[in-house]
């Protein structure tokens, strides 16, 4: 065993550096750094710049935001929804309307907030500066060598060591590309479109305070407000065969959008008419890993396990794993954590990919008449067995990550 980790539950600081500040790198990097730990994140992009529209913080990631001491800024910017709901995209009838707002606090333990992510990713970065965490942008990295007694990063023009790397560089991780070969992801054949508008501008149209799935044939579309009701975001999803370049800054044709969607109830319409700015994406997935660690290296977050935006777990699968991980890493040696981290975290998430792949049929009424029978019998087990949809909610925003023993 190394002599600078962990001996006997004393804890020993060790100096860490994390690939990509996005969600989960800078989560992971003030729960290392709130434990004692150095941590320096390089990043490739050159500025922090307010990208992204909304994200959903349910109460299982909520619970790891309050840990973190960073609940109440973030406060200022969220939105609580009063409830979950899946629509018919054309009737606006209820499928399923379940309970958030108070709710969500006295059953799950944490509200369930909607934030923007610029706003989230902002508040992040100010906590990890306020922790001693050094974040130096325009900083690619580009491979590593674990030796015995370290771990180098080669970065674009220099290199760097640390007794620890992770990778929390997104689905085109380089560092999961070093570990475990080449691979390209797939494409899911799905692309998502993503924008906001002010909600002064379609106040006629009344969009409920809900988080809202409006499904429809092979395409649905979620509206929700964040900022305290002052925008509408909005995520519309359609199939196709062709492949897209992901990139999160890709400009979509509104003109187009409006007509893929035209006909649907007029909440949705409506938001869409008021849309001056989108942004498109394909919606990749990969393989699962067989491994999540290479000796001092590690991986978290969409690097590891990507999914389908369609439970809206993507950022709080990455946060849940940035506070196991940190808690690990403060209490065992690395190559112990490690181990537990990928013992504890892969079943989860795991889990959640599989529900986000199952909507994706739920959401576009796969099989026609089947389909549309579905979403029928998911509104009377909601209405007359409630129970059944109570338990599998549970599951993912009941399940509270900063009360297990590690
Ligand atoms: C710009 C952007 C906008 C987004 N907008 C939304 C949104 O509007 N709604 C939504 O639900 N989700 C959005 N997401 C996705 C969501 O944040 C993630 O799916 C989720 O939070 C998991 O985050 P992650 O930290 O694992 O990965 P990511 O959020 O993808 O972060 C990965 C980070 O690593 C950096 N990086 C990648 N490769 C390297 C390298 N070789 N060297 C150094 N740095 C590297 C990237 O620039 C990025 O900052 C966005 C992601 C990004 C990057």
């Amino acid at each position: 065993m190394d002599k600078e980790f962990v001996v006997n539950d004393v804890h020993q600081t060790c100096h860490i550096i994390v690939v990509g500040a996005g969600i989960g790198g800078l989560t992971l990097a003030l729960g290392l750094a709130k434990q004692g730990h150095q941590v320096r994140i390089f990043e490739q992009t050159k500025t922090l710049s307010e990208v992204g529209a909304g994200l959903q913080l349910s109460a299982n990631s909520m619970k790891v935001m309050r840990s973190l001491g960073i609940d109440n800024a973030l406060k200022t910017h969220h939105f609580a929804p009063q409830n979950a709901c899946i629509r018919d995209y054309r009737s606006g009838r209820y499928y399923l309307k379940s309970a958030l707002g108070k709710t969500a606090q006295t059953r799950y333990g944490a509200p369930y907030w909607h934030v923007h992510r610029a706003d989230l990713h902002s508040i992040l970065v100010q906590q990890c500066y306020a922790n001693g965490v050094e974040i130096e942008l325009n900083h690619r990295v580009m491979g590593y060598r674990n030796t015995k007694q370290n771990v180098t990063v080669l970065l674009e023009g220099k290199t760097e060591q640390a007794d620890l790397l992770i990778g929390a560089d997104g689905i085109h991780s380089k560092v999961r590309e070093l570990m475990l070969g080449i691979e390209a992801p797939f494409f899911t054949g799905q692309v998502a479109w993503r924008g906001t508008v002010r909600a002064d501008d379609i106040k006629h149209i009344n969009v409920k305070p809900d988080a809202t799935v409006w499904a429809g044939p092979n395409q649905h579309l979620v509206t929700y407000y964040l900022r305290g009701g002052e925008l509408v975001n909005f995520v519309a999803v359609e199939e196709r065969a062709e492949w897209l370049q992901e990139s999160w800054r890709t400009e979509g044709n509104v003109n187009e959008l409006q007509q893929k969607f035209a006909g649907w109830h007029p909440e949705v319409t409506e938001v869409l008419a008021a849309c001056d700015k989108t942004f498109l994406w394909a919606l990749n997935g990969r393989p699962t890993l067989t491994r999540w660690s290479d000796q001092r290296v590690v991986l978290l977050g969409d690097a590891c396990h990507p999914m389908l935006p369609f439970m809206a777990q993507g950022a709080s699968m990455a946060i849940e794993d940035a506070y196991v991980l940190a808690q690990l890493l403060t209490k065992y040696h690395y190559s112990d954590a490690y181990q537990k981290y990928e013992a504890l975290r892969k079943p989860r998430t795991t889990q959640i990919q599989q529900m986000s792949r199952d909507n994706a049929s739920l959401y576009h009424m796969h099989g026609g008449l089947a389909g549309q029978l579905k979403l029928n019998a998911l509104s009377l087990v909601s209405r007359y067995a409630k129970g059944i949809v109570d338990s599998k909610l549970d599951q993912v925003y009941g399940y509270d990550v900063t009360s297990l023993p590690l």
